[in-house]
């Protein structure tokens, strides 16, 4: 199954060319969710509602997706754990980077992610498709970089790579935005809109292989990133496993698997696009500039 929210916060099937419109479903777990919960109710709540999902979408009114604003298809994450350099090629252009910049050399091998740890994007900077990345500081580098993303759908902790996908609820394409510089990772990654998702979660069981899939990214009609998540340095299942030795994982909470080589700046005007065909879709989003005082 494939879930989208769009519009002004609205709970959406996916299927073909169609959005199936699920709201009351949507209202109805967020009403009987505790305040106090950890993660995303909907996301909790699929296992559940699955089947009735299906049903409700069988008899719903349609729109075509072309016509809704797709938001990030997770409301509510508790965190966005993200995985620094975990493609090799990757750790090469950005070594390459940091020499031609005279900084210190990053270190290149397989255990720097073991040594640097995940790292956190602020929940606010999540959007969709249709709300577009703001740039704030235009004179600096604002880099792209398309990621499989991860949405856990049972809670755990200490959750061995075994049974690391049994926690998955579905995967989506997700865009880990960042403006190069000094300070501190997550303050660089936390800019509102730095954090994509979209266009829709596809449910776990329609994904055979999450470490088999490709993954690309065009700016402006040019492939700028084109990979596969089979050369991800850390899987999917060992990222669930070193996450989650360190932290509870929640319903909802989104984990970045980080980015394949061919990172390369943006700027207002440009339009991304992601793709991880045939499984993850396309996913479209607009570069614009940041107005002052926009919340
Ligand atoms: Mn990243």
């Amino acid at each position: 199954m494939k879930l989208c929210r769009y519009d002004d916060d609205r709970l959406g099937v996916v299927r073909g060319d169609l959005v199936h419109d699920v709201t009351d479903a949507q209202t109805e777990i967020r009403k009987a969710a505790p305040y106090a919960m950890n993660g995303d109710a909907v996301i909790a709540a699929l296992p559940q509602w699955r089947a009735r999902l299906e049903r409700m979408a069988d008899g719903a009114a349609t729109r075509p997706i072309a016509s809704v604003k797709l938001l990030a298809p997770v409301a509510r994450p508790s965190k966005l754990s993200c995985a620094p350099t975990n493609y090799q090629a990757h750790i090469a252009e950005m070594e390459k980077a940091s020499a031609q910049a005279g900084s210190q050399i990053v270190r290149s091998h397989s255990s720097k992610i073991l040594e640097a740890g995940m790292f956190l994007k602020a929940n606010s900077a999540l959007v969709g498709p249709s709300q577009g990345i703001p740039i704030r500081f235009p004179d600096r580098r604002n880099d792209h970089e398309v990621e499989l993303v991860m949405v856990i759908g049972k809670a755990g902790s200490d959750i061995p790579q075994s049974r690391a996908l049994d926690h998955v609820a579905g995967y989506c394409l997700g865009l880990d935005m960042t403006v190069r510089g000094r300070e501190d990772r997550s303050f660089r990654k936390s800019v509102n809109g730095y954090a994509v998702l979209g266009p829709w979660m596809v449910t776990a069981d329609e994904i055979g292989d999450p470490d088999a899939l490709p993954i690309s990214l065009e700016v402006n009609g040019e492939v700028r990133q084109n990979s596969n998540t089979g050369n991800l340095i850390y899987n999917c299942r060992r990222l669930i496993e070193f996450a989650s030795a360190f932290y509870a994982l929640y319903p909802g909470d989104l984990i970045y698997t980080g980015t394949p080589d061919g990172v390369s700046p943006v700027k207002p005007g440009d339009v991304i696009v992601c793709r991880s065909a045939p499984a993850l879709g396309e996913l479209t989003i607009k570069v614009s500039a940041h107005e002052a005082g926009a919340v």
